[in-house]
């Protein structure tokens, strides 16, 4: 039976990416797709983000495929309206995604479209392995007129959970990523990833860099991460400085996994590109689509288990950039269509 894929296009850029991102699915193999709105589309159509109709459909989903949300048309401070990033924290809520997933790999075709000199990012290949489902993001929020607060806290199940799967994805190295001279949830972070790995994964090697230094080695000398762990706000804001060494966000994948998530939770991981609705140039045709190409080949083998056609899409991806395709944010001037017909062309 062909694998059941939900795809939530979202807003903005994210119906102009998902449609060429299917066509490349169709053409490595059979899948049966069912699409949803999502997002602010959602809130338009439903006055919420995700309706309990999607979340069960994602449920009962292989895998889920999401394009990006937001825009200037739902932007409010109205702490009261509802919000397109809402449906992405419920989406992870849900379906107990709690591990991020995002690999750094910039391709040699595109160094020269990295900020960095090429020395200084050539070799790079590292992972940030981000949690998902607990911190500041989820925490407990309050607001008066004349103040805030957004509460941060971690278990020490969710901290050993998201540890195990960074320390399960590398080969020799985690860097563990934290704020311990200030934050108690940091410093409990640091106790428990210190302990599983003593007991777990004595072989690995771990050390531990507080947030503001590891923003700083990022750019410094980014070979020296191989997987770096970290919680949710530090992970969100380091992976797209981390972005920034591939040139464009636009080149960006990831994925999200559950697994062993609350129960009742399901097993449907969703892949999604890093960058947002980029609502600056949607509905022009010019959004770069291969981060999405790239999110699509995670799908493949993290969410199927389809190796060789994951890999075959990445191969794809990797032949034409090499031969000489650039989207606009690439300092090129291809459209999403022609990025896409250079794929397509590639792919054995
Ligand atoms: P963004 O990633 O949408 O855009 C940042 C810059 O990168 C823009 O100049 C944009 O044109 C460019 N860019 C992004 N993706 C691109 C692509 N595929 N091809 C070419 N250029 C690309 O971030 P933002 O501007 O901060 O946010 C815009 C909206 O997206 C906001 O509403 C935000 O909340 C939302 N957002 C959604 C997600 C998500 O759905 N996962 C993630 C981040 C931001």
């Amino acid at each position: 039976m062909a694998a059941h894929i939900v795809t939530l296009p979202g807003d903005g850029i994210g119906p102009e990416i998902m449609a060429p991102t299917l066509e490349l699915l169709n053409a490595v193999g059979e899948f049966d797709f069912e699409e949803h709105v999502f997002g602010g589309a959602s809130i338009d159509a439903h006055g919420t983000a995700l309706t309990e109709e999607v979340l069960d459909a994602c449920r009962r989903a292989d895998a889920v495929l999401l394009g990006a949300v937001g825009g200037p048309k739902w932007d409010t401070t109205d702490p009261h309206a509802p919000r397109p990033e809402a449906g992405l924290l419920g989406l992870r809520k849900g379906l107990g995604l709690y591990a991020n997933l995002r690999p750094v790999k910039p391709l040699p075709a595109l160094y020269g479209a990295s900020p960095l000199r090429r020395e200084r990012i050539e070799g790079t290949d590292l992972l940030v392995v981000r949690e998902l489902t607990g911190g500041i993001y989820f925490g407990e929020k309050t607001r008066t007129a004349s103040s805030a607060s957004d509460v941060c806290s971690y278990t020490t199940a969710e901290i050993e959970r998201i540890a195990r799967t960074a320390f399960k994805a590398a080969r020799s190295r985690v860097s563990s990523v934290d704020k311990a001279n200030v934050l108690e949830t940091s410093r409990l972070w640091r106790e428990v990833v210190s302990e599983l790995h003593a007991r777990e994964f004595p072989h690995i090697q771990l050390e531990h860099v507080l947030v503001d230094n590891a923003a700083m080695q990022l750019i410094g000398s980014p070979r020296h991460f191989e997987v770096i762990l970290t919680e949710n706000m530090f992970g969100d804001i380091l992976s797209d400085e981390a972005a920034m060494l591939t040139g464009s966000i636009g080149l960006l994948p990831s994925a999200s996994l559950g697994g062993d998530g609350p129960a009742g939770s399901g097993g449907a991981g969703v892949f999604e590109p890093v960058h947002g609705s980029a609502p600056d140039i949607a509905g022009q045709g010019v959004a770069n689509p291969l981060a999405m190409f790239l999110s699509a080949a995670m799908l493949l083998r993290h969410g199927l288990g389809l190796e060789s056609e994951a890999t075959a899409v990445e191969s794809a991806v990797e032949g034409a950039l090499e031969a000489g395709l650039r989207t606009p944010d690439l300092g090129g001037d291809a459209g999403t269509a022609q990025a896409t017909q250079a794929v397509l062309e590639n792919l054995d």
